[in-house]
């Protein structure tokens, strides 16, 4: 979805999970590092994230973007306020995606490791990083909803129909 919308608004589609895997695949000590965390379902650290999203923003292509998978704590919230006031640069708005049935997400994800070939797509793991968004990241809605930046999108339904629910909204926002 993240993708997707990157595409339809001219954005760059910065997904720190796939700045992580293009690194785990080219072997590169970032990758080295990280994938001890990412095979096991725990988050990399929040200096090593912060670094690389410090670095990607600053690229000339990052002028719109759509961040996917960051932040995903409470510290990377407020890495990512300085970042952003240095290059001057704002969030316009965070999509949470709403699916209240726990077991349809681990489905989902199990379905997704037949095609995926990623090796945190196992039942186990999946599992554990549920706990670990509740633990870590669910910290992050009330923070975005008291900045009045927060969104609720429906996330149940075909990739199309929340993509189409996704862009209503971000066709709303300020984009000052
Ligand atoms: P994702 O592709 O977004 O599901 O991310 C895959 C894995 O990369 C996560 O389980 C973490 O190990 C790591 N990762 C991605 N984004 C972050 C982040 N913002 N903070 C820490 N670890 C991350």
């Amino acid at each position: 979805q993240a993708g997707d919308l990157a595409d339809r608004v001219g954005g760059a589609h910065i997904s720190t999970g796939d700045i992580f895997r293009a690194n785990v695949a080219e072997g590169t000590p970032l990758g080295v590092e990280a994938k001890k965390y990412m095979d096991a379902g725990q988050y990399v650290p929040d200096a090593v994230t912060n670094a690389m999203v410090r670095d990607r923003l600053a690229q000339d292509d990052a002028k719109a973007f759509v961040l996917d998978g960051y932040p995903r704590t409470a510290d990377q919230v407020g890495e990512l306020d300085g970042i952003l006031g240095a290059i001057g640069a704002k969030l316009d708005g965070v999509i949470e995606l709403m699916v209240s049935d726990r077991e349809e997400l681990v489905q989902r994800m199990i379905k997704r490791a037949e095609t995926s070939g990623r090796a945190d797509d196992t039942e186990e793991v999946i599992r554990h990083r549920q706990d670990v968004y509740d633990n870590e990241t669910a910290a992050l809605i009330p923070i975005y909803s008291a900045r009045g930046i927060l969104h609720e999108v429906d996330g149940v339904g075909t990739i199309d129909e929340v993509a189409a629910r996704i862009l209503d909204v971000v066709n709303t926002l300020d984009q000052a």
